[in-house]
């Protein structure tokens, strides 16, 4: 096959310094070489050049958790806390079938793409996720979604995630996507049912992500058995007369106890814990999707980023869908990110830039176990490739390419999405699905949810 080069002012390998009017060469679904355009282009002349001009490029950015069938709800339940928005969404989307939530997640692939994202870790229960993200050629985990607080249906529900999870591996055999387990929360699962979970992800070597201890009413849940999650949406998910106990222990000692770290497991939000639950995460090597905006949005806290990072645990971003988080807009994600451990912290840690940008490309990788194969430009390695327009008056003049990509770059100065050599967004446009199309349709999709 013919090699490509890829050129631009400047190309960010992540684990390597950043070079200046260099280009990277990509054969097949590989990443040949990084160097000066010039030489590239003289030692490669038969390769197909693309000049990106005043760009960057980039490793692709990894979401580390996300729910693309969840797109058509953006700005759907707004100006509410955790609990009052996950009680607001589970009522409206009642109404919804199969079709409805695929074009759902045929939005949101869409949008991953146009936003320089080419792995996902996706939690789905209806599977939508899986067909959007396999059409478009992302990579990454569908997780299937389990919940239940009723004890009389733990096995009927392992029973259904048994035979759907076996149906989705042959359905990704042979593509960029693997299937893991995501039992929901620690307030949605019964803890009998997060211990067959557990067991079953150890035996058939599942990767396992969870809703972890991302707000104050899951703690007080689990602690002490109160807070809205206790009543009101227990209610509403027909579980009150289920015995819910306090545990007295923390969501993450709590999970400790029913055996869930003793996999590879991917907690999602870690807001609400004590230095006791991060030395335990660090024990069990628990990576962690910091989801900085929607844990911001829907006032649940910050989570304790620069203390994770100290510790050396495995972290990456995640943008939750635009459910919560009305965009899955990575540059958003960052920025938002690192202003918040300013904010918080009231200081300035070294490079603070250039390691959010390692959070959203090799760390990432490194929180799903998969930094061999992606999350930095290194000859070998998957062509997962992201290129960032830094042309517009916003962006100039320009000294450092990270805080410039942090601080200037919006979703729409996305140039080019690459995955395993393949584009799939170019010119502003999605390559594959008919955008139009999905746009008309996601609105009586919308409609329905009332
Ligand atoms: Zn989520």
């Amino acid at each position: 096959m013919t090699k490509t080069i890829l050129s631009a002012k400047w190309v960010l390998p992540i684990t390597d310094p950043a070079l200046k009017n260099s280009g990277v060469v990509v054969e097949d679904d590989k990443i040949v070489e990084l160097g000066s355009a010039e030489e590239l282009t003289k030692k490669y002349p038969d390769a197909v050049v693309r000049d990106f001009g005043r760009a960057i490029i980039l490793p692709g950015f990894v979401d580390l958790h996300t729910h693309l069938e969840f797109s058509a709800m953006r700005g759907l339940c707004e100006d509410l806390e955790y609990t009052g928005w996950k009680l607001q969404l589970t009522k409206k989307i009642k109404p919804l079938v199969f079709d409805d939530w695929l074009v759902s997640a045929r939005l949101g692939a869409i949008e991953a793409a146009q936003s320089g994202i080419t792995t996902i870790t996706d939690m789905t229960g209806t599977g939508a996720s899986l067909k959007a993200a396999k059409e478009l050629g992302l990579r990454g985990f569908m997780l299937y979604e389990l919940s239940g607080m009723n004890p009389n249906l733990i096995k009927s529900v392992m029973d259904k995630a048994k035979q759907t999870v076996s149906k989705w591996q042959e359905e990704t055999d042979g593509s960029l996507l693997q299937i893991g387990l995501a039992p929901h929360s620690t307030y949605s699962v019964n803890p009998r049912l997060i211990k067959e979970v557990g067991d079953w992800a150890r035996t058939d070597k599942l990767k396992i992500s969870i809703h972890l201890s991302g707000s104050k009413d899951e703690y007080d849940f689990v602690k002490y058995g109160s807070s809205r999650l206790a009543g009101a949406y227990r209610d509403l998910m027909g579980w009150s007369d289920h015995l819910w106990q306090p545990t007295g222990a923390s969501p993450v000692k709590y999970l400790l106890q029913w055996g869930l770290f003793d996999n590879d497991v991917l907690g999602v939000h870690c807001v609400y814990v004590d230095e006791e639950d991060m030395s335990a995460l660090k024990d069990h090597d628990v990576a962690i999707a910091h989801c900085p905006r929607c844990s911001a949005k829907l006032a649940m806290g910050i989570a304790p980023l620069r203390k994770y990072l100290k510790l050396g645990l495995r972290v990456g971003l995640g943008t939750d869908s635009p459910a919560s988080n009305n965009t899955m807009d990575f540059f958003d994600e960052m920025r938002i990110g690192l202003l918040l451990q300013r904010a918080a912290n009231h200081s300035v840690t070294e490079n603070e830039s250039e390691s959010f940008i390692k959070l959203a490309t090799y760390g990432g990788a490194r929180a799903l176990g998969i930094e061999k194969d992606i999350g930095s430009l290194v000859p070998g390695k998957q062509a997962d490739i992201t290129v960032v327009d830094m042309s517009h008056s916003h962006q100039r003049p320009l000294t450092d390419p990270y805080s410039a990509l942090v601080h200037t770059a919006n979703q729409e100065d996305i140039m080019l999405t690459m995955v395993a050599g393949k584009i799939i967004y170019s010119g502003r446009k999605t390559i594959g699905p008919d955008t139009e199309e999905i746009l008309q349709k996601i609105e009586s999709v919308r409609s329905k949810l009332r």
